[in-house]
């Protein structure tokens, strides 16, 4: 099988499962516990903390840990915007993942909160002057994610973040597809929040954090224990933690590097889609795309038949996130960046990790065009 599906999920890299082992077996102590296992626990996770600040470039006592992307987006929109001493305005974009879309909504719906969108171009792109321009006086709160999961556009986070920081409005970013590719230093970038998941770059799935700066005032979502500094009630998630903490140190190491290589492949994929395959519209930018993401509409196809087709050669991939997959509604991105409902509908995602080879790229080509042939042959 060759999987083209990273951004849905990954698996878990054997570093990282062999760091977590110890907490999952002989020290598994509650870190809120006194004995020596919950002390031990509780110093796993201060290190852990520790190790993921150093990769963000943030404090220590930024980082909380959740359990996962959703969550994480959760916290930022609705932790920031009801502990905001003022305003009731936010800002965000019709191409975010559903976590920060079905917040807005709840926001506006249960605390009378107005949402404003940010319009975006057929590449997914924001013009950070069309930004700076919705900002208020009354604006609570920013979220615009920085590398899409569909089309892969990354945004220009920093230049969004100055024009933020001026208006004194904080910015959060979701940056679930980005970790592993893009940098993800929080004074670099200028960002007041960002979001991370684990299941994405090779830690498990159920881990996530989000980074807050520090003098943003943050609401809990959820209460009970008052766990991580009373900002996240719930025994804490030690292993993944580890997990996380270590998959991210990886991801750093290597992402420049890997970034250069796997973008090569993907072009070569892409270029070798576009050449093939009859009526493949590519979605997204031309630069300014993560690396490993190459998404398509094969116009006169459903997205649907190519993806059981591709299947049966042995590729996996995905009709557009995972989220949505199985649903019948077009991609609400898609559709924002301007395809009609019908070619939205046709649209195939590939993903490639970091391990990706050239083998299995071009081995993938040849079988999208296969595919796209056959499924066209029966629909026409
Ligand atoms: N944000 C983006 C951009 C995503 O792609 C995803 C997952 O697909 C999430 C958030 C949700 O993360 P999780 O699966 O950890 O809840």
């Amino acid at each position: 099988m060759i999987y083209l599906d990273s951004a849905a999920t990954t698996a878990v890299r054997r570093e990282v499962l062999e760091a977590m082992w110890p907490y999952l077996t002989g020290d598994f102590g509650n870190p809120s516990s006194t004995h020596s296992l919950g002390e031990r626990a509780a110093d796993a996770l201060a290190e852990a903390r520790a190790s993921v600040a150093a990769s963000l470039g943030a404090r220590t006592n930024e980082i909380i840990f959740t359990s996962g992307g959703t969550e994480a987006d959760n916290l930022a929109l609705k932790g920031i915007a009801l502990a905001a001493p003022q305003g009731r305005h936010i800002i965000t974009t019709p191409i975010e993942h559903e976590a920060v879309l079905e917040s807005c909504d709840y926001l506006r719906r249960h605390h009378g909160f107005t949402v404003s969108f940010l319009g975006v171009g057929s590449d997914g792109l924001v013009d950070p002057n069309e930004f700076a321009a919705l900002l208020t006086p009354e604006t609570t709160l920013a979220s615009i994610m920085y590398a899409n999961n569909e089309i892969g556009t990354v945004q220009p986070i920093a230049e969004l973040a100055a024009r933020a920081q001026s208006a004194k409005v904080p910015l959060h970013t979701d940056a679930v597809q980005a970790a592993g590719w893009l940098s993800l230093n929080v004074t670099g970038l200028g960002v007041d929040a960002l979001t991370i998941s684990g299941h994405k770059l090779g830690a498990p799935k159920g881990i996530g954090a989000l980074y807050v700066r520090g003098r943003v005032p943050l609401e809990p979502v959820l209460h009970g224990g008052g766990q991580e500094r009373g900002a996240r009630s719930g025994t804490e998630n030690v292993a993944g933690a580890v997990g996380l903490a270590t998959a991210l140190r990886i991801a750093e190491s290597t992402r420049e590097a890997d970034a250069v290589r796997v973008t090569a492949l993907r072009d070569e994929f892409i270029t070798s889609v576009l050449r093939e395959v009859p009526d493949a519209l590519l979605t997204g930018p031309a630069e300014r795309r993560l690396p490993g993401l190459a998404s398509f509409c094969f116009t006169k196809t459903s997205g649907e038949s190519v993806l059981l087709e591709l299947e049966r050669q042995g590729i996996v991939c995905s009709s557009g996130s995972a989220c949505a997959a199985g649903s019948d509604e077009p991609s609400h991105v898609l559709v924002a960046v301007g395809y009609e409902p019908a070619v939205a509908q046709t649209a195939v995602r590939f993903t490639m990790g970091p391990s990706i080879t050239a083998d299995e790229v071009h081995e993938a080509a040849a079988a999208v065009k296969t595919a796209v042939l056959a499924v066209q042959g029966i629909t026409r």
